[in-house]
């Protein structure tokens, strides 16, 4: 019998996406999806190691899948990532934007480098990655381009003012590049994703045991998530079914941001 075509509105077979930050936590849930979708997907961070074992396990998932090693604060090293990516697959359809980092002090406790160091990582980095991947988008017809905000882009923080600055700057720079490129077919989302369970707040559960449970209690869903719950909205993003939607910021948070 021949085999039925995939005609989902989310099918993204022949699409090639690029994750920063997609070794581990949200981003490499967000790329397990992507790839189940049908897209080729590059891992893009710092550590090799562990972005050679993310692309094991996609792989042997069947899925195709390379990484590249990517500081995404440095100019040189985002245009020779999207490079290496446009070379070995002809095009970039997505690019999320998902590197990220955290140092959790009061307003008045940071230095200028911590300062530097959080806005770099999390606002400047989807600047760089933007801004490189926009003439090959626009030269191919489109693309999507998925930010990863935080509760934080709504909420402020007592203990984390250079992160909730950078996620609150994030929800403003996709929505400039949303109508800048519309033109282009370029659609630019945000996602905040809510309280989840990754490396970068395992602290909070062991360390401040407190900050979990009240953070816990405020969460209509009555858990924290877990990476792969950010995949479907990053497939819906990245998909056709998503044509008409750009500018938009949506929680995927368990209810937090509706309390
Ligand atoms: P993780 O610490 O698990 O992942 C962060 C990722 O970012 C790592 O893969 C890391 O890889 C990468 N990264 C950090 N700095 C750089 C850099 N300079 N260049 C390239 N990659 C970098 O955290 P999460 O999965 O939790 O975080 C992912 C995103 O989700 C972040 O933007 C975070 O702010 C956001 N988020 C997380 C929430 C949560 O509750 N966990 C809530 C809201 C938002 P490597 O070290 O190899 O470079």
């Amino acid at each position: 019998m021949e085999k039925m075509k995939n005609t989902s509105m989310f099918d993204l077979s022949g699409k090639v996406a690029m994750v920063t930050g997609g070794n581990g936590g949200i981003g490499f849930g967000i790329a397990t999806e992507l790839a189940n979708a049908g897209a080729s997907v590059v891992i893009a961070a710092r550590n090799t190691s562990k972005s050679e074992s993310a692309v094991l396990k996609l792989t042997s998932m069947g899925a195709t899948a390379l990484s590249t090693e990517l500081d995404a604060t440095d100019e040189n090293s985002v245009q020779s990532a999207i490079n290496m990516t446009v070379s070995r697959f002809g095009k970039i359809d997505v690019l999320v934007n998902n590197a990220g980092t955290n140092i959790r002090k009061f307003p008045q406790e940071y230095s200028i480098d911590e300062w530097g160091k959080v806005l770099g990582t999390n606002l400047t980095s989807m600047f760089l990655c933007s801004r490189e991947v926009h003439p090959h988008m626009a030269q191919g017809g489109g693309g999507k381009i998925i930010n990863i905000g935080s509760m934080t882009s709504i909420f402020g923080i007592d203990w984390g003012a250079p992160y909730g600055a950078s996620k609150g700057g994030v929800v403003q720079y996709t929505k400039s590049l949303a109508v800048a490129w519309a033109k282009d077919n370029i659609q630019a989302n945000t996602i905040l994703p809510g309280w989840i369970h990754t490396d970068l707040t395992s602290k909070i559960k062991t360390e401040h045991p407190e900050r979990y449970s009240s953070i816990t209690s405020r969460i209509p869903a009555g858990r924290w998530g877990e990476p792969p719950e950010l995949g479907g909205t990053a497939v819906f993003l990245s998909s056709s079914a998503s044509d008409y939607i750009t500018g938009a910021v949506i929680p995927v948070d368990g209810g937090y941001a509706s309390f």
